[in-house]
């Protein structure tokens, strides 16, 4: 049999491979060291718990958080939800019902998104702020949405599809200004960003291990202590595991896979973050000089070190797609149901329908290097010739262009 080459993996921001060191780290908890953290009555019990403590203090480490401030969860879209739901009901319920206001941004993650949707079903009131053109959030659209009423507001730190860093620190003075909790989903900064807990300034965030080349179905809610730590209501109610904020036996063969990937994270993230840079501005390199009329989303360097997203003008990014099957990376639309819808995101930053659903997603990450980007292009200008010379829209671009000129 031949050997099939696999594609070259562009989809980092989607998920990360798990390491061989941290798979190596999980194994003897899923053979010998099976026991339950909770038991406290034997070693098997006592070896589990030990090894969750453990893995809680690498992964509080590296965010600059303490150990006690860290609630495991199934990944990111539990903690969003445990931090929307836990710190609104709560305000709510602590203030006498008189805040009941939630701000987030049009550009969040699904998993805040639409925990937001459903509190508005429950009575909340909830503002999603618009983005500049480059996708940040303004202080200023932030301050004019607070009020009195405000009992939580939730910005993501580094955004999923197009790598846009918010400006955390500014957002959260202000939620606490009106007296609001702050939360920030950091699903894809932790990894990839320096992130000091405390300096950024949120009450709240939000972690997920297999962006971070540990295992699927592990994440983190930080909740910070100090004078004003945010009162959590629990979503998920039985044993009371994790200070009764979130009920469930601990998978502790992912805690642990959980921390090694943390730790590795810290050792190897600013070193990471200057290759992955490096190949990014290579790969936009090799595509602008080859090709005209591309769109870079998002803004130009307040972005994730591995992320480009890119509009191919007079392409449809699934065709794009169709076309590059020794490539696996992501279309600017999400498939939901039959119908492809233009990603959110990407309209939130004023793109039309066509350069919305023109776009792709590079996720660039560990094991990439510069012989696959350089191939990746390749085959990515080929293609875009290929469609843009078979496309009526295309035609009509260049005609456009002719007559402007
Ligand atoms: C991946 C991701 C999530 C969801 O995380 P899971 O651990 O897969 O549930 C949430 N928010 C952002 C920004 C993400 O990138």
């Amino acid at each position: 049999m031949p050997r099939v080459e696999r594609p070259i993996y562009l989809d980092h921001n989607a998920t990360t491979p798990c390491d061989a060191s941290v798979v190596a780290a999980m194994l003897p908890f899923f053979r010998d060291e099976f026991g339950n953290a909770a038991s406290r009555t034997h070693a098997y019990g006592w070896a589990a718990e030990a090894a969750v403590e453990r893995a809680r203090e690498q992964v509080a480490r590296l965010v600059g958080a303490d150990a006690r401030e860290l609630i495991f969860t199934s990944g990111a879209t539990e903690a969003n939800n445990l931090a929307l739901f836990g710190a609104a009901r709560a305000a709510r319920a602590d203030s006498g019902g008189r805040r009941d206001h939630v701000v987030s941004c049009r550009t969040e993650h699904r998993a805040v998104l639409d925990p937001c949707a459903a509190l508005e079903r429950e009575g909340f009131r909830v503002t999603l702020l618009g983005v500049e053109r480059d996708g940040r959030l303004a202080p200023d659209a932030l301050r004019e949405a607070l009020d009195a009423r405000t009992a939580l507001v939730s910005v993501m730190h580094a955004n999923n599809e197009i790598g846009v860093i918010q400006p955390i620190a500014a957002l959260a003075a202000l939620a606490h200004e009106a007296g609001a909790a702050f939360h920030c989903d950091a699903a894809q900064s932790a990894g990839a960003l320096e992130l000091d807990a405390a300096r950024l300034g949120a009450d709240l965030y939000s972690l997920s291990a297999h962006k971070l080349y540990g295992p699927k179905g592990v994440g983190a809610l930080v909740v910070r202590r100090g004078p004003k730590r945010v009162r959590l209501e629990p979503v998920l109610h039985g044993g009371g595991h994790e200070r009764g904020l979130r009920s469930g036996t601990l998978p502790v063969p992912l805690c642990v896979g959980f921390g090694a990937a943390a730790e590795l994270a810290r050792a190897s993230r600013a070193g990471d973050a200057d290759r992955h840079t490096r190949l990014r501005d290579r790969l936009l390199a090799r595509l602008t000089s080859e090709l005209p009329d591309l769109v870079v989303n998002g803004h130009p360097s307040e972005r994730l070190p591995g992320n480009l997203n890119v509009s191919f003008l007079g392409v449809e990014g699934e065709a794009l797609l169709a076309a590059l099957p020794e490539l696996a990376l992501s279309s600017g639309s999400a498939c939901t149901s039959a119908k492809r819808e233009p990603s959110h995101v990407l309209r939130a930053l004023g793109a039309d329908p066509a350069r919305a659903l023109s776009a792709l997603r590079f996720g660039i990450g560990r094991g990439n290097d510069e012989a696959q980007i350089d191939e990746a292009a390749a085959r990515i200008v080929e293609q875009v010739r290929r469609l843009r010379a078979m496309s009526p829209v295309w035609d009509d671009l260049r005609r456009g262009h002719a007559a402007r000129s």
